[in-house]
């Protein structure tokens, strides 16, 4: 089955309704590389005004609450970042499962709650610095994903992104062994949990891409995008890693 290429930015806490322009650059760039699919997620206070000011370019959320709405102060539901113009969200990426405490669980969770709003999603997994010493990678991701994967995942709303936490804002990356290593067994665990489904799911990396990296990374085995945190931030760095997809 082929996949089509995707990159997606990930603002993190960063950025200002004076940053928008950026995204103006990315969507020329995106128009001009239509073979591959570009979404940035930024803070919630941007989504509606980045949705409104580039339409082209998918927006979504860095995160949402499980829960469709209620008594949670201080969280966003998927419905409410839909209304504000998302149309996906990243879920259980490695900042909010160190900082937040978030469990591959919540990930599941969220996952649920973005699709039952017609987000799609990009789920994150990866492995510590010291879970990869202990060599235990493999084994981690194997459970991350059997504990966030929902049960009817498929390649047109969901996305795993393998992002091991210590290539993350580092500049430091896994050998392109260890990541198509990595790939292959997540795509090898997705299909005993989906079946023929997991065949259609992109798998990204991200930690530490660059202009300078991306291309060999993304020509890598099972490698279908990347998924990029610093080098989004500007269209300077971000346009050579849609490029080199
Ligand atoms: P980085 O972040 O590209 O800055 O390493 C990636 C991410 O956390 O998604």
């Amino acid at each position: 089955m082929t996949r089509r290429k995707l990159v997606a930015g990930n603002w993190k806490m960063n950025g200002s309704r004076a940053a928008l322009g950026e995204l103006e650059a990315i969507a020329a760039a995106a128009a001009a590389s239509p073979a591959v699919d570009v979404m940035v997620a930024v803070p919630f206070t941007l989504i509606a005004p980045a949705a409104e000011r580039v339409p082209a370019l998918m927006i979504g959320a860095e995160d949402v609450h499980e829960a469709d709405s209620g008594a949670h102060t201080g969280c966003v539901s998927a419905a409410m970042v839909r209304e504000a113009g998302a149309r996906f969200t990243i879920v259980g990426h490695s900042e909010r499962r160190h900082d937040q405490h978030e469990t591959s669980q919540d990930a599941w969770a969220k996952a649920a709650a973005a699709h039952r709003h017609g987000l799609q999603v990009i789920l994150c997994c990866g492995e510590t610095g010291a879970e990869r010493d202990a060599g235990r990678a493999e084994r981690v991701v194997q459970a991350q994903i059997e504990k966030s994967l929902p049960e009817n995942a498929a390649g047109d709303w969901l996305t795993l992104a393998y992002e091991p936490r210590w290539a993350i804002g580092t500049g430091a990356t896994p050998t392109l062994e260890d990541i198509a290593a990595i790939h292959a067994i997540a795509r090898a665990k997705m299909r005993k949990l989906i079946g023929d489904a997991a065949s259609g799911v992109r798998i990204l990396y991200g930690g530490s891409v660059t202009g300078d990296n991306a291309r060999a990374i993304m020509a890598t085995p099972d490698v279908d995008g990347a998924l990029v945190g610093g080098a989004s931030l500007t269209a300077a760095k971000f346009v050579p890693i849609i490029a080199a997809a």
